[in-house]
């Protein structure tokens, strides 16, 4: 049987690994080194934990010319991140384990059973899943009590939510601290049960679904039916350029999964399936519902 330890309390932590270097990743690290954390950045993908880091350089430069960071804070997170190729460093001597890689289950298990076996007993290991079953991620560890969902919003540094996810064996302690994480974070946690799509998932895409069929059926154009969201409700951004900001493999993932657990109304439209087979993934890969410059400008 393996013992129950506590997490730490917020005032102790001082190490925080991110697993996953990729949209998601390298916002939560560069947030929790601004933050004052020593943070390790993992990637399995060779360079791309480096690549995280030099993308927090550039949106911390901006930062600084937006008046928004101060130029010695900049410098002093940057020589608090540390990019790591192997995941076994990052993860000895971890605090808090944060993990942002692709939304699949058995794959996340897999890290999860790795930061089990390689970090510290006492470290709070929170999964940024947008709609797995965060109680199946935790059965992994052997401990699960010290598993929580941790669900940030793109782009990290400048969204203002993290939806705290509870699963049925998260310990209060291992909850509690994620929400203080959160709040030092400079975030607004919420915490919700482990449901299919939490909160925020679950409504969100339901929107960007219908946006997609609309297109689909030629009701209006992806513009437009943005414009409709932005001036007639004030959303900030339309569904379809979120979709694209999102990464639209990453919407029809969740979208796969959610009418398995919801039923039909979540089920992916065509349009999202053919633009994903063509490798029309939105933002990152210069095309979706829009064309994207090389520097992530909205070309139309
Ligand atoms: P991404 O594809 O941009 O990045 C994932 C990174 O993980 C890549 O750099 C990849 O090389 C790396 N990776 C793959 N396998 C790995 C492994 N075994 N070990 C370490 N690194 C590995 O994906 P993302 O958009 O950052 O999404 C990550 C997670 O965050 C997903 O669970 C997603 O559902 C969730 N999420 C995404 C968004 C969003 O807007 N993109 C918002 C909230 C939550």
């Amino acid at each position: 049987m393996f013992g129950r330890v506590s997490v730490l309390s917020i005032d102790r932590i001082r190490t925080i690994t991110v697993i996953g270097a990729g949209t998601m990743g390298h916002g939560i690290a560069h947030v929790a080194a601004l933050a004052g954390f020593d943070v390790r950045l993992f990637d399995a993908l060779a360079g791309a934990a480096q690549a995280g880091v030099d993308r927090i350089a550039k949106n911390l430069a901006k930062g600084v010319e937006l008046g928004k960071v101060a130029g010695d804070a900049r410098d002093a997170a940057l020589a608090r991140i540390r990019a790591n190729d192997s995941l076994g460093d990052a993860l000895t001597g971890a605090d808090c384990v944060i993990e942002a890689v692709p939304e699949r289950l058995e794959l996340k298990r897999e890290l999860f059973a790795a930061a089990d076996r390689d970090a510290p007993a006492h470290a709070l290991l929170a999964t940024n899943t947008s709609s797995l079953p965060v109680g199946e991620i935790a059965s992994a560890v052997r401990d699960g009590s010290r598993v929580v969902g941790m669900h940030f919003f793109n782009p990290v540094h400048v969204m203002k939510l993290v939806e705290v996810v509870r699963h049925r064996g998260s310990g209060e302690d291992a909850v509690a601290l994620a929400v203080a994480l959160a709040e030092k974070l400079g975030k607004t946690p919420i915490t919700v049960a482990d449901s299919p799509g939490f909160a925020s998932s679950r409504l969100g895409i339901v929107l960007g679904l219908e946006a997609m069929r609309m297109v689909e059926q030629g009701v209006a154009s992806a513009a437009d039916i943005d414009t409709a969201m932005k001036l007639g409700y004030g959303h900030p951004m339309g569904p379809l350029e979120l979709t694209d900001l999102v990464g639209l493999d990453v919407r029809l993932g969740i979208a796969d999964y959610l009418a398995g657990a919801l039923g039909p109304a979540f089920t992916p439209p065509q349009v999202l399936r053919d633009l994903v087979a063509a490798g029309k993934l939105g933002k990152k890969t210069g095309e979706g519902f829009y064309r994207w410059s090389p520097d992530g400008k909205k070309l139309g």
